[in-house]
């Protein structure tokens, strides 16, 4: 029998296959490194476990998970220790680790407390996460008498001082855990089996049936005839399960297999023909429509910003974006060269106002604001205006100016068989104007930016590093504004 950890338990209802490769074969489970959203949440999770200690000043901490860890518990329960930080407990081949334990020697009971890195419980996941441990602890005939998760308050608002009793939130589910302990007992087994098998259960991937963000990095090993751009690529068929199941229940894979009978909305059907047929469609009149909108100059400007789960300044909520860059192309006319600004952070410190004041000075009375996804840019103008009411009148009239471009893209006035169903600015511009390209540049999308200015202001980041960096974003930043004119400039002449 192998052992079923906690995490593998969590995966295991995710997608059974999925955690057999983990188990079985880690080289194709880990064949696809983890993008940096993974990384990042990764992080987060660690770092607000470490805040949610100090709720539980008195805790000592259990570092690993092997026998010496196990053993070190046994010693410290037996020894009565009030609060443990991840002690470790193993039996019948299940494992776990507990974020918190705590002894209650008024009855000689425990609690234990799972921290989250949410603003809130998801009752599907952090329910049966708490299970599995209350489970363990009670196959050990550990007598628990309460089971609670720690989460973060989304209504705290720092002012001065972190405050950890409002930063966070402890609710106590004991009756939900209760309630939930035979049916995880027995999902703990089947998952043990599982896992356990030396070749490959018949698992059936039903990932088969939801569309490509859904897939894991294994997908392709279990579904060889699945091309690489397939029906799962058509925009938004995620949502139109009924449609997907028809096609693959035909073992329709190729777009240019879809059949004319299925009926699919406008974009998805002009994706398919714009593959099948090699077409382009152009909307002409539709954009020039929207072009007669914009007045001159114009402003192609993007925003970028860091999510911190632990607010760092004042005025800030748990997750709430700090906006620490933008890039500013401003065009003057339709024939003149865009010239360049931009703002970055390079200190530890809430940037906000350095930006909107370093904003106000470019952006100009009137003119178009030209954006990629435009809800948000605006919705970080709003944030900076409630922060900041000297600047409520910059951000509302910037708001009132912004255009969005990607609507040529999302309202399909412009369909390419090249941009694959996408609207991302990455995959527009490598086919519009593909002499310019990420490629080449040391951050190539948003969420590695992020980390990146949180590594660039960070003590411990060497001055050559932080060179780098400041370097790198310079780039990715300026790259997507310009990148936004030059798709601009390119619709504008086929006109
Ligand atoms: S693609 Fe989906 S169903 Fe298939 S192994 Fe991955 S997660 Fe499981």
């Amino acid at each position: 029998m192998k052992v079923l950890s906690k995490t593998d338990y969590i995966l295991y209802r995710e997608c059974p296959n999925n955690v057999w490769y983990k188990v079985h074969k880690p080289e194709l489970y880990y064949e696809s490194e983890l993008s940096e959203f993974e990384k990042a949440i990764i992080e987060t999770g660690n770092e607000v476990e470490l805040i949610a200690r100090q709720l539980f000043p008195t805790g000592i901490l259990i570092e690993g998970r092997d026998a010496a860890a196990q053993e070190l518990t046994k010693k410290y329960l037996s020894e009565e220790k009030l609060t443990l930080f991840q002690p470790v407990f193993m039996v019948d081949g299940f494992l776990c680790a507990l974020d918190v334990l705590k002894f209650n020697p008024e009855d000689k009971t425990y609690s234990i407390y799972e921290v989250k890195a949410t603003n809130s419980i998801d009752d599907k996941v952090h329910f049966h996460d708490l299970t599995f441990q209350y489970n363990v602890l009670k196959k050990l005939d550990y007598k628990v008498k309460s089971a609670h998760l720690i989460h973060l308050n989304s209504e705290y608002v720092r002012s001065g001082e972190l405050d950890i009793i409002k930063l966070f939130e402890i609710e106590d589910v004991t009756p939900a855990i209760e309630d939930l302990s035979e049916y995880v007992l027995n999902e703990m087994d089947q998952a043990l089996h599982y896992v356990s098998a030396e070749a490959k259960p018949n698992g059936f991937c039903c990932c088969i049936y939801k569309g490509r963000s859904r897939h894991c990095s294994t997908f392709k090993h279990s579904n060889p005839q699945v091309p690489e751009y397939s029906v799962h690529d058509i925009a938004r068929i995620g949502n139109s399960k009924a449609k997907l199941l028809e096609m693959i229940d035909g073992y329709i894979y190729d777009l240019k297999d879809v059949p004319e009978h299925i009926k699919l909305s406008d974009i998805q059907r002009n994706q398919i023909d714009a593959h099948t047929l090699d077409r382009v469609l152009r909307h002409k009149d539709k954009i020039a429509e929207e072009f007669e909108s914009l007045t001159f100059p114009l402003y192609f400007l993007d925003y970028e910003t860091y999510p911190c789960a632990i607010p760092r300044y004042d005025g800030f909520s748990p997750y709430q974006q700090i906006p620490f860059q933008y890039s500013l192309h401003v065009l003057d006319s339709e024939d003149s060269e865009p010239k360049h600004y931009e703002y970055l952070c390079t200190d530890p410190c809430d940037p906000s106002n350095m930006f909107a004041e370093s904003l106000e000075k470019v952006i100009g009375t009137k003119g178009s604001v030209i954006v990629w996804n435009k809800s948000f840019e605006c919705g970080i103008n709003k944030k900076i205006a409630a922060r900041l009411p000297n600047y409520q009148a910059l951000m509302d009239a910037v708001n009132g100016r912004v255009y969005d471009l990607e609507d040529i893209f999302t309202k399909q006035y412009f369909v390419h068989k090249n941009f694959k169903g996408k609207t991302s600015i990455k995959s527009i511009l490598s086919v519009l104007v593909p002499e310019h390209s990420y490629k080449n540049l040391g951050i190539r999308e948003g969420g590695t930016a992020s980390q990146s200015w949180n590594e660039l202001i960070s003590d411990e980041t060497s001055a050559e590093r932080k060179n780098q960096i400041i370097s790198d974003l310079k780039e990715y930043c300026k790259m997507d504004t310009f990148a936004m004119y030059a798709i601009w400039n390119s619709l504008r002449k086929i006109l």
